[in-house]
C-alpha cells in the first residue's frame, strides 16, 4: 500500500467544506496559507489556499494539485486563525474568509512579489562575494544611493531575483517610511482632556484594551489619535492602523495625517489593483507604518501593529452587506484581543453596543466634553412644520434663516436624506400612483435628467406626461428630494451660489472632490446634499444648518432607525459653527413633540442613548440579544418561502429542551418584498448570546447554491426589521 502526502484546500466557492488533494513528490511541499492551483469541478482550474499539510491519506481516489504557487504563506498563522474565527461566527465559507483577504491580483493567481516602491538600506555592510558579480554590483549600488526605492533598482537594471537574493541573505533589507520623521513632527499642545486620553492609550501599549472615546464633534479625538499612533509606532518599527468610514469623502482628514507621518498608507475599495497590491504586501512586511484604511483593511496583515482606532465607530458602512456580511469594528475587537494591544473606538454618537459594552465594564471610557478653541456647539430649534407656511418643502423660517446668513456672507448647509426631484408622482384626478413594475417601491421623480427612477432596480423611465390609468395630465410631485431643494433655491435666492452633493452629482469619486474643493470659505453658499454631506467634513464657514425632513427616520419601523437617524442629526448638527461664528441648527418636523426628537434636542445624545437603552430592554433587542437574519430571496416566492419554513424547522429540531435562549420568526416578507421581480423573505433568530446562536445556526447550512433560491445569513444586521 503507497501512502501519498495530502494536503487540504480551501477554494473560494460558497461551500462549506474544505477539500483533500494528493500531491505528487515532483510538486514540492506547498505551505500552510500558501496558494495552489487545483482542478475543481467542472472548473479545470481554481486557486485555492492550502490550509493543512502532511496529512497522511490512504485515500487513492484524490485528485492531486496542478501546481504550487507559493513558496511562502500568503495567509500567515496568525491570520489563519483570524479566517477560522470569522468563517465561524459569520457562518461563512472558510475559503471565501480567505480569499476576503486577499487583494485581488493575488486571488487571481499573481506572484507575491515585492513591493515597487519599497526602500533598500544595508543590512550587513561586510558583504564581500567575488564570485556573485551582479550581488556585489547591487550591494555597491545600495551603499552609495541608501533607500533607493525597487523602482529605482529595476531601471538602473537589477533584476528582481538579485534583489530578492541579497534580502534572503540578510545583506539588505526594507527600510521604513521615512524612519526620521518622528523627530521633526510639529505637534499642537494638547488640552487636558486630550492629554489625559493620549496618556491612559498610551500607557495601555502593549497590552489588550478597549477605549471608548466619546468626544462631541470638533472636541480635538483626530489630534487625539495622531498623538497616540506617534507613541505607538515610535518604538521597534511599530505600526498603526486606523479604520475610516470613507477615505475619499473626506481629503481634508487624510491630509492631517499625512502631514503629521509623511507617506501614511492608504487602503480602501476604490484603488487600482496593482496599487492595493502595493500596500497590502508594505502592511504586510511592516514597511508602512501609519495605515488609514476603510473596513476591509481590518483583514490586511500586518507584521508588526500596535493600535488600532476606528474613528466614528457607530457608522453603518463598517458593516459589509454583501458576500462575507461582516462589522469592520468588531473584527478589531476580536483581532486587537487576540494581538494583545489596545483598541480605540471613537464618535461623538456612540453605537448602542459599544455603550452596553462600556457599561458592562468590558471598554474603558474616554470622554471629551467641549470643542477646542473657540467654537461652541450650535443651538439646536425644531420647526413645527404644521404651522409654517412652506414653498417645495422649505418652512417660512427656514428662508428667513438662510437669507439671514447670506446677507452676513457665510454659508448654509441643508440636509435630506432622499436624492431626486420628489419621492412620488400622484395623478391629482383619480390619485394613480406612479410604481415600479418590477419591485414593491414608488418610482422616483428625478428632474436632471428628467426621468422616473426605481432606485431599487435602477431601471428608468421617460417623466410622463400624463396618467397611466385616466390620462389627465395633472400629475403632481408629492414630497422633496435634494434636487427640489436646490431649484427652490436657486429661485429664491437667485444669486447665490448652490450645490448640491448626493449619489447623482458625484457619480465619480474624483468629482466629488472637486465640488468640495471648490468650497471657497469667504464666499456665500448654500450647500444641499444627502449623507453623503453630513460625514465628517469641516466647513468652516457653515453656520446654519437645516433639516429639512427628521420624521421619516424616527418613524420608520426599523428597530434600530432611531439610533441611526439620531446619530445622522447629531453629525450634521456638527457641521455648523464648526469656524469662529456661532452656529445653528434648525430641524423641519411634522411631529415636533415626537419624544425621541425631544429628548435628543433638549438633553442630548447620550440621554437619547441612555432612554433608546431602556426600549431595546424592555423588548429584548439587541444589544440585549445577539440576532441574525437568514434571507431568501426568488422569483417564485413559494419557493422562498419554504425554504425558510425547512430552515426554521432543522434549527427548531436541533436544538435541546434547555436551549429556551432562542426565539425564531418567521418567515415573513422582507420590508422590500420584492425587487426587480424577485421575492424576498427573511427569518428572524434572537438568542441571549452568540454561542446560542452560532451553536443553532450552524446545525443545518445547506448548500448555498440551492436551485433557484439565493439564501444569506446575516449575523448583527444593520438593517434590521
Ligand atoms: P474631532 O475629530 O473631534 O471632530 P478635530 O481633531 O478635527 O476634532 O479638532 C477640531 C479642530 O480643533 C481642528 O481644526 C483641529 O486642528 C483643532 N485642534 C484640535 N486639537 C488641537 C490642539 N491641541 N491645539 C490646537 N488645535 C487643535
Ligand atoms: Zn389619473
Ligand atoms: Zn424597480
Amino acid at each position: 500500500m503507497t501512502v501519498t502526502p495530502v494536503i487540504k484546500v480551501a477554494v473560494p466557492r460558497p461551500i462549506y467544506s474544505t477539500y483533500e488533494y494528493s500531491i505528487n513528490p515532483t510538486q514540492g511541499t506547498p505551505c500552510i496559507g500558501g496558494r495552489v492551483a487545483v482542478p475543481f469541478g467542472k472548473s479545470r482550474e481554481e486557486i485555492g489556499i492550502c490550509i493543512q499539510a502532511q496529512i497522511v491519506s490512504e485515500r487513492t481516489d484524490l485528485k492531486s494539485i496542478i501546481k504550487i504557487i507559493d513558496t511562502e504563506p500568503v495567509i500567515s498563522p496568525k491570520m489563519m486563525s483570524f479566517a477560522h474565527w470569522i468563517s465561524q461566527y459569520y457562518i461563512y465559507p472558510l475559503g471565501e474568509v480567505l480569499f476576503s483577504m486577499l487583494p485581488s491580483f493575488l486571488r487571481k493567481g499573481k506572484p507575491l512579489r515585492m513591493s515597487d516602491s519599497n526602500r533598500w538600506e544595508l543590512k550587513d555592510p561586510s558583504f564581500e562575494n567575488k564570485r556573485a558579480h551582479s550581488q556585489t554590483k547591487l550591494f555597491h549600488y545600495i551603499k552609495e544611493n541608501p533607500r533607493a526605492s525597487t523602482e529605482t533598482l529595476l531601471q538602473e537594471g537589477f533584476l528582481r531575483e538579485t534583489i530578492k537574493t541579497l534580502e534572503r541573505k540578510e545583506i539588505i533589507c526594507q527600510a521604513a517610511t521615512e524612519a526620521d520623521y518622528l523627530s521633526q513632527i510639529v505637534r499642537p499642545k494638547p488640552s487636558l482632556e486630550q492629554q489625559l486620553a493620549i496618556d491612559t492609550i498610551s500607557c495601555s501599549l502593549g497590552t489588550h484594551q478597549t477605549f471608548l472615546l466619546e468626544g462631541i464633534t470638533g472636541s480635538g479625538k483626530t489630534e487625539v489619535y495622531l498623538q497616540t499612533i506617534e507613541r505607538a509606532i515610535a518604538k521597534n518599527s511599530g505600526q498603526a492602523l486606523i479604520l475610516v468610514p470613507e477615505i475619499n469623502l473626506t481629503p481634508q482628514n487624510l491630509q492631517r495625517f499625512k502631514d503629521r507621518f509623511g507617506d501614511c498608507g492608504i487602503l480602501h475599495s476604490s484603488l487600482p489593483p496593482k496599487q492595493k497590491l502595493d500596500e497590502w504586501i508594505k502592511c504586510k512586511n511592516g514597511v508602512s507604518r501609519v495605515v488609514l484604511g476603510t473596513r476591509s483593511s481590518i483583514l490586511t496583515p500586518f507584521s508588526n501593529l500596535r493600535l488600532i482606532i476606528v474613528d466614528e465607530e457607530h457608522d453603518t458602512s463598517y458593516k459589509q452587506s454583501e458576500g462575507l456580511k461582516y462589522s469592520a469594528r468588531d473584527l478589531a475587537v476580536k483581532r486587537s484581543k487576540d494581538l494583545g494591544i489596545p483598541l480605540v473606538l471613537g464618535s461623538a454618537t456612540p453605537s448602542l453596543e459599544s455603550i452596553q459594552n462600556q457599561k458592562l465594564g468590558r471598554y474603558n471610557l474616554l470622554s471629551m466634553r467641549s470643542r477646542f478653541g473657540p467654537a461652541n456647539l450650535p443651538k439646536i430649534e425644531v420647526l413645527d412644520m404644521r404651522k409654517e407656511n412652506q414653498i417645495d418643502g422649505l418652512s417660512h423660517s427656514l428662508i428667513k434663516a438662510i437669507r439671514g446668513c447670506i446677507k452676513k456672507r457665510q454659508q448654509a448647509l441643508l440636509y435630506i436624506n432622499r436624492r431626486g426631484f420628489s419621492p412620488s408622482l400622484i395623478c391629482k384626478k383619480c390619485g394613480y400612483q406612479f410604481l415600479c413594475a418590477d419591485c414593491d417601491t414608488k418610482l422616483i421623480l428625478h428632474h436632471s435628467p428628467k426621468q422616473l427612477a426605481c432606485h431599487s432596480c435602477e431601471r428608468t423611465h421617460p417623466a410622463p406626461t400624463e396618467c397611466m390609468k385616466c390620462s389627465s395630465n395633472e400629475l403632481i410631485p408629492l414630497g422633496v428630494g435634494t434636487q427640489r431643494i436646490e431649484l427652490a433655491i436657486e429661485r429664491l435666492f437667485s444669486d447665490t451660489g448652490v450645490l448640491r452633493i448626493d449619489r447623482d452629482s458625484s457619480k465619480s469619486l474624483k468629482s466629488l472632490s472637486t465640488l468640495l474643493g471648490a468650497i471657497e470659505d469667504d464666499k456665500p453658499l448654500v450647500l444641499v446634499g444627502t449623507q453623503m454631506l453630513a460625514k465628517g467634513h469641516h466647513f468652516p464657514s457653515v453656520t446654519l444648518v437645516g433639516v429639512i425632513n427628521a420624521d421619516a427616520g424616527m418613524l420608520s419601523p426599523d428597530f434600530k432607525a432611531p439610533e441611526r437617524t439620531a446619530q445622522t442629526l447629531v453629525q450634521v448638527a456638527g457641521r455648523a459653527g464648526r469656524g469662529n461664528a456661532p452656529g445653528k441648527v434648525l430641524i423641519q418636523s411634522y411631529q415636533p413633540n415626537n419624544p425621541n426628537l425631544r429628548l435628543l434636542v433638549e438633553k442630548g445624545y447620550s440621554n437619547f442613548a441612555e432612554q433608546e437603552l431602556v426600549t431595546r430592554s424592555q423588548s429584548k433587542l439587541p444589544p440585549f440579544r445577539r440576532l441574525a437574519i437568514i434571507r431568501s430571496e426568488s422569483s417564485d416566492p413559494e419557493a422562498a418561502q419554504r425554504f425558510l419554513e425547512l430552515y426554521r424547522d432543522k434549527i427548531l429540531s436541533t436544538i435541546p429542551l434547555e436551549k429556551k435562549s432562542l426565539e425564531i420568526f418567521g418567515p415573513l416578507k422582507a420590508p422590500l418584498g420584492r425587487i426587480d421581480n424577485r421575492y424576498r423573505f427573511q427569518l428572524i433568530v434572537l438568542a441571549d448570546n452568540a454561542k446560542d446562536l452560532r451553536d443553532s445556526l450552524w446545525q443545518w447550512v445547506p448548500s448555498t447554491s440551492q436551485k433557484n433560491i439565493k439564501w444569506t445569513i446575516d449575523i448583527d444586521p444593520q438593517d434590521a426589521v
